[in-house]
């Protein structure tokens, strides 16, 4: 019993020790992270700019051309842009393919690039400008390659939403710089093995496409140099990009940037 008052309080000096210690370490940590993260998350160097218009629907601009991706929403959405030289569609549903909006633009430069699916239900009016791209294709559209890559569901209750071989993702190459749009697709194994991706844009809706879980984790696995997340409104509203964001900083070389897709929501 005597020794009970030095015991005590050798194992709090132990302790304040141990706590001080670990406080230092967690710092110098912190600080590693901090230059290890500003080290490798610059921006690179990049001669596109996108303007996100809503949901799926963006304008590519990079050097003298414009291509729009999957225009939606009316022309009003396309105000102060330059009409396309290209315009890509992933798929048939709305969203992608919209006929309305299409006939609304100005597409007299445009050459349209669609999957064999999307050329068979728009009207012929558009025939004569359609460049028909299968999965796995790869077409050269104005000097800019453009790379077809499958999109489609893979669990059980969702493959009646995207079958195999109907829509297109696309990489399009602009000068060095490779831009992937994913479409409508679930982790599909032609997306974690996509090699040399500067940036991805990735779908994460439910039912309709996967889980923010679903995509981060393919995102990890192909490590796109930056990913933006789009295509993220679902049948029960926005699924949670903070998530998102929140898995893939476990590696982080890949940058998250975030735009607003979804103008009209608060
Ligand atoms: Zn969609």
């Amino acid at each position: 019993m005597k020794c009970q008052t030095p015991c005590v309080l050798f194992i709090c000096l132990l302790l304040i020790n141990c706590k001080t210690q670990k406080k230092e370490s967690i710092e110098i940590d912190n600080e590693l992270i901090n230059e290890v993260t500003q080290e490798v998350v610059k921006t690179p160097k990049s001669d596109a700019q996108i303007d996100p218009i809503a949901h799926a629907t963006a304008v590519l601009s990079w050097k003298e051309k414009t291509i729009y991706i999957d225009p939606a929403g009316g022309y009003k959405a396309f105000e102060g842009k330059n009409p396309p030289n290209i315009v890509l569609i992933t798929d048939i549903h709305g969203d992608h393919m919209n006929i309305d909006t299409l006939d609304s633009l100005n597409l007299s430069q445009a050459e349209i690039v669609v999957p064999q699916a999307v050329a068979e239900k728009l009207p012929a009016s558009y025939t004569e400008r359609l460049v028909i791209i299968n999965n796995g294709e790869i077409k050269e559209v104005q000097g800019i390659p453009i790379e077809a890559i499958p999109m489609y569901n893979l669990r059980e209750e969702a493959l009646k939403f995207h079958k195999k071989g109907r829509g297109n993702g696309y990489i399009i190459t602009l000068g060095k710089e490779r831009i992937y749009f994913s479409g409508d697709t679930e982790d599909i194994p032609e997306m974690r093995n996509l090699k040399y991706i500067d940036k991805a844009f990735v779908c994460m809706n439910l039912p309709y496409t996967m889980t923010v879980e679903s995509a981060a984790d393919a995102v990890l696995e192909f490590k796109p140099k930056q990913v933006y997340p789009y295509h993220y409104r679902g049948s029960n509203g926005l699924s949670d990009v903070t998530v998102f964001k929140k898995i893939v900083a476990k590696n982080p070389e890949i940058e998250v940037i975030q735009l607003d897709w979804y103008p009209d929501i608060p």
